[in-house]
């Protein structure tokens, strides 16, 4: 078992599809109505949209002092690596973290949770028998952790990793409204 525990903040690296953690460095939302991408500036910002994003879609004017009219934050295109949620995923519990970490090879995301002790779960049974075994967490559900991890976008993959079983290498992106999207490291210098 390999840890380190990294935060999801700036990691710009070049793609020496290497020894890199890959982890989410910006995160971004669809508007609803524009289309258009909204920096989302904090995870916890990030996860309590991403949890509701159903129930109350996300729009533009969410975001303070910014309107449909507004320039996008940001372009959904290959200059970095983008992965999108599904939307609902529940919010992480106070004192947990959350963890997303691109495979090297850029072929899908893990997921991974610290407790506020510092240990990792990875899997659904880990958080299980940690809450078993650690009654002080009584008020956390296992239902509050997932291990959904978000889809990784094959049209924003670096040319240079070798993707498997690809064939139509065609553009064609579809945006999915309503959605909350994450978007990983990997971008220019
Ligand atoms: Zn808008």
């Amino acid at each position: 078992m390999e840890d380190k525990q990294e935060t999801p903040k700036t990691a710009s690296k070049k793609s020496r599809a290497g020894e890199a953690i890959r982890s989410i460095d910006t995160y971004a939302a669809q508007c609803e109505k524009c289309f258009k991408w909204r920096v989302i500036t904090t995870p916890e910002e990030y996860e309590e949209i991403r949890s509701k994003i159903t129930e109350k879609p996300f729009v533009c004017s969410n975001k303070p002092g910014v309107s449909c009219q507004d320039p996008a934050d940001i372009e959904y295109d290959a200059s970095r690596v983008w992965v999108i949620d599904r939307p609902g995923i529940p919010k992480t519990p106070e004192g947990f973290k959350r963890s997303l970490v691109l495979r090297k090879d850029f072929s899908k995301m893990d997921a991974y949770y610290i407790t506020p002790t510092g240990k990792k779960l990875r899997t659904r049974n880990e958080v299980a028998s940690f809450l078993a075994a650690n009654p002080e967490y009584s008020d956390v559900s296992l239902s509050d952790f997932t291990f959904t991890v978000p889809k990784v976008m094959d049209d924003t993959i670096p040319e240079d990793v070798i993707k498997k079983g690809s064939a139509t290498g065609d553009g064609k992106k579809k945006q999915k409204t309503s959605k909350a999207v994450t978007e990983a490291g990997t971008a220019k210098d």
